[in-house]
């Protein structure tokens, strides 16, 4: 038996840093990639929304399950690399040209494998130029630590709003400013050995700085973390929900948990860690468009790799896809190979807003 993991912070970034690959080597002046998707806004209306993954300096924090660092760099990028990263998919003169589908898009999703607000990930000196290239969108959605939500936030918002005053001819809105944080779980004990230096009042306190501040929030949660028994895994799903909601999320974003950064797969060969059955991002996804308090979405990347049963895989993904757009519910799809119900949530009676959840510390 290997040797356990660590109890403290500062070996627990060292224990992750061991079981990293070799970082990937990036161009700091073209985004790691873009792409469209249709999203249900908060409006109800469906809108198209663009997604740039920048390229910035890796985030400071070794969270167990995180590999986003694969696409950052190891030193801060030049002032000036993320202009020109926003340039490559927005500007009209770029080769390639955007085309309509980019101009058609109504909301944009700047995320850089960190925080934004990360002065070392993201340079403040380049707000304002970030500003006038995002400001035409209704809504610029930006990711962030929530230890490093502060005055840069509004600094942003403020910026944001006076490029799109500056937009001849526009009589729309000023854009809304939404920052997603990665709540990971409600689980005390969970969230503490994820190594994600923070709390769950840290959080909401971060949430209440947002809203303070007139910002959307928008949460990430993971489904079956590392360290939760699977049987576990729903009920903290649902919880987790709950808090993200209770915190003033407009929209919650289930994610299933993946290896792929070296330190899960450590974990799953402990015994630490399982990957998420379908079925229970499936009912996690049903009970929160239950719940009704805001948008519910399932993170269907790379979904194949929760693909237990090839029969009914592709028609549950559609399912899971169409309740991302609809946020309505849908019936369960039964499959005679595996067995499968359909989600649990769907097929038994609907566990309700008054259901015994696991219990939250004050
Ligand atoms: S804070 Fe976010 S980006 Fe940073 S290591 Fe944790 S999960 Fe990854
Ligand atoms: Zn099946």
């Amino acid at each position: 038996m290997s040797e356990p993991y660590p109890a403290n912070r500062r070996e627990r970034d060292a224990w992750v840093l061991a079981r990293r690959a070799p970082q990937p080597v990036h161009d700091p002046r073209r985004p790691h990639a873009s792409f469209l998707e249709a999203e249900r806004a908060e409006s109800g209306e469906l809108v198209e929304v663009l997604t740039v993954l920048l390229v910035s300096r890796e985030c400071p924090w070794r969270c167990v399950m995180c590999d986003l660092w694969r696409f950052t760099t190891t030193t801060s990028v030049p002032r000036g690399a993320i202009p020109a990263q926003l340039a490559a998919v927005l500007d009209p003169n770029a080769e390639p040209a955007p085309g309509p589908a980019v101009e058609r898009a109504r909301q944009i999703k700047l995320y850089n494998g960190g925080s934004f607000f990360d002065p070392r990930a993201i340079p403040p000196a380049d707000y304002p130029a970030i500003a006038q290239h995002v400001c035409r969108f209704e809504r610029v959605i930006v990711e962030c630590h929530p230890a490093l939500v502060g005055d840069r936030c509004a600094r942003f918002r403020d910026l944001l709003h006076a490029a799109a005053g500056k937009v001849g001819g526009r009589s729309a809105p000023p854009p809304v400013l939404e920052v997603a944080m990665g709540l990971e779980t409600a689980h005390p004990a969970v969230l503490e050995k994820l190594n994600k230096g923070m709390t769950l009042a840290s959080f909401r306190r971060a949430a209440e700085s947002l809203r303070r501040q007139g910002l959307a929030v928008r949460v990430f949660i993971l489904v079956q973390p590392p360290f939760l028994e699977p049987a576990q895994a729903l009920p903290w799903a649902r919880r987790s929900l709950e808090f993200a909601f209770d915190c003033g999320a407009t929209a919650a974003v289930l994610i299933p948990t993946r290896g792929g950064n070296g330190a899960v797969e450590a974990l799953q060969a402990r015994g630490q860690f399982t990957p998420p059955p379908l079925a229970t991002l499936e009912a996690a996804l049903d009970y929160g468009l239950e719940l009704g308090r805001g948008r519910v979405l399932a993170d269907l990347w790379d979904l194949e790799r929760l693909a237990a049963c090839p029969a009914c895989f592709p028609s549950r993904r559609e399912r899971l896809r169409a309740l991302n757009l609809s946020q309505a519910p849908l019936p369960a799809i039964p499959c005679a190979v595996c067995s499968a119900p359909g989600p649990p949530a769907a097929s038994q009676p609907s566990p309700g807003r008054h259901q015994v959840q696991p219990p939250l510390p004050a």
